[in-house]
């Protein structure tokens, strides 16, 4: 089957939700992905921050294997030993003490919404569960998590949205303060804003926010799902900021490719789901949780956060070096290997040329490239992407 008749099977019966490019991806290995014609590209999505140590690495391939051959599934009626070893590990890298397992970072998002609710219910009262959010934020395309996203394109014919959201600019402490009256019980943000461009929380905000919420008792949340999991260089994004938030949810890189999510919160917040407040039939399955203890243990065992560091600090270079030459870049920023170009023009047209030579990248808001490499990338990868780049970027 080629790649053609493929797209025209999928735009037949799959649902026409994304605007997909014309590739029609059947094996991956490492940074590289393969076509259903035998192209093979550079991969700089990593499907979007998900296959973070590659695609098929052999740690999560063995484990998905012999987990298989084993037991699959089971129901959360019962206890599941690698869903308690991940549990285990995600504490004692993090703040958190307990641990709720999901499947995507949007079901995190609601779970982390139902907890902020229930606390706060308990603690102060029913009247208080309104929770401010970041504009340019992303939080998932559930009706709550939508409801919670501060940009308008996600929203767009799915009213009535969940009632009780407030959206400040991202990394505006005062403006946080401002939006405080007597119902919110809760502030969630994205320590970095991945969807909404490669935004950095400015330093100081997190720690402002931090205090913000202390002195008002709100929790706070940090939507980890793109950037947690070693994207920044860290295990965790909040780590480089020095400032823990009471409630932090995980999901795309957590098993390096299958899907899981999670929300971690400290002992004193988690208190307030008790059995029967919240679930999930897959959540933490042994096959997921299996392979995300994998995963984890692989980002933290074998170098793969000192090599996103370097490898980030490398492909950073690289890009301001573009920024010195060509007048339409206007900002390059991020961390770790999380980073986004900004131009002065649309980047759509840039990023369908990239694929035609054989690289992976996307756009986000419109004007910013981002490039969000498998961690476990290599100089000579990092090379050889930035030369399809510069032929592009010569053209313009
Ligand atoms: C991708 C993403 C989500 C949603 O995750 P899904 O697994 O697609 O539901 C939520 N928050 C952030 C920051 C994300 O990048």
């Amino acid at each position: 089957m080629t790649s053609q008749e493929w797209i025209d099977r999928g735009n037949a019966h799959v649902a026409k939700t994304y605007g997909r490019f014309p590739l029609v991806a059947t094996r991956g290995e490492g940074s590289r992905l393969w076509d259903a014609d035998g192209k093979c590209y550079l991969d700089f999505l990593a499907g979007i921050a998900v296959n973070n140590l590659g695609h098929c690495h052999p740690k999560i391939v063995a484990a998905l294997q012999q987990q298989a051959a084993q037991l699959i599934h089971c129901s959360n009626y019962f206890h599941i030993p690698s869903q308690i070893e991940l549990a285990e590990l995600l504490c004692e890298n993090s703040f958190g003490d307990r641990v709720f397992f999901c499947n995507s970072g949007a079901e995190a998002n609601e779970a982390a919404m139902k907890l902020v609710r229930k606390y706060s219910a308990e603690h102060f009262g029913s009247d208080r569960f309104e929770v401010i959010t970041a504009l340019s934020s992303f939080h998932g395309r559930t009706i709550g998590t939508i409801s919670a996203t501060g940009q308008d394109k996600v929203k767009a014919g799915f009213n009535p949205l969940l009632p009780g959201f407030h959206y400040v600019p991202f990394g505006d402490a005062e403006a946080l303060r401002k939006a405080i009256t007597p119902r919110i019980c809760a502030v969630m943000l994205e320590p970095v804003q991945g969807e909404g461009g490669v935004r950095v929380a400015p330093p100081g905000y997190l720690a402002a926010v931090r205090e913000i919420c202390d002195e008002n008792n709100l929790l706070l949340v940090f939507d980890e799902v793109q950037v947690g999991c070693g994207r920044t260089g860290s295990l965790f994004a909040y780590q480089q900021d020095g400032v823990a938030p009471d409630i932090m949810t995980l999901a795309k890189a957590l098993a390096g490719g299958p899907p899981i999510g999670a929300m971690v919160a400290t002992e004193k917040v988690a208190e307030s789901f008790g059995p029967g407040s919240h679930g999930s039939t897959f959540g933490g399955n042994p096959l997921m949780a299996t392979t995300a203890l994998a995963a984890m243990r692989t980002m933290l065992e074998d170098g793969v956060l000192d090599n996103c560091v370097a490898m980030g600090d490398y492909l950073r270079s690289r890009l301001e070096e573009f920024k010195d030459r060509y007048p339409f870049i206007k900002e390059v920023r991020g961390r770790g290997l999380i980073l986004g170009m900004e131009l002065t023009i649309p980047g759509a047209d840039i990023v369908t040329q990239a694929l035609e030579r054989g690289l992976l990248i996307n756009c986000t808001a419109n004007t910013v490239l981002r490039f969000l490499p498998p961690l476990v990338v290599t100089p000579e990868e990092i090379d050889e992407a930035m030369a399809i780049l510069d032929g592009i970027l010569q053209n313009i």
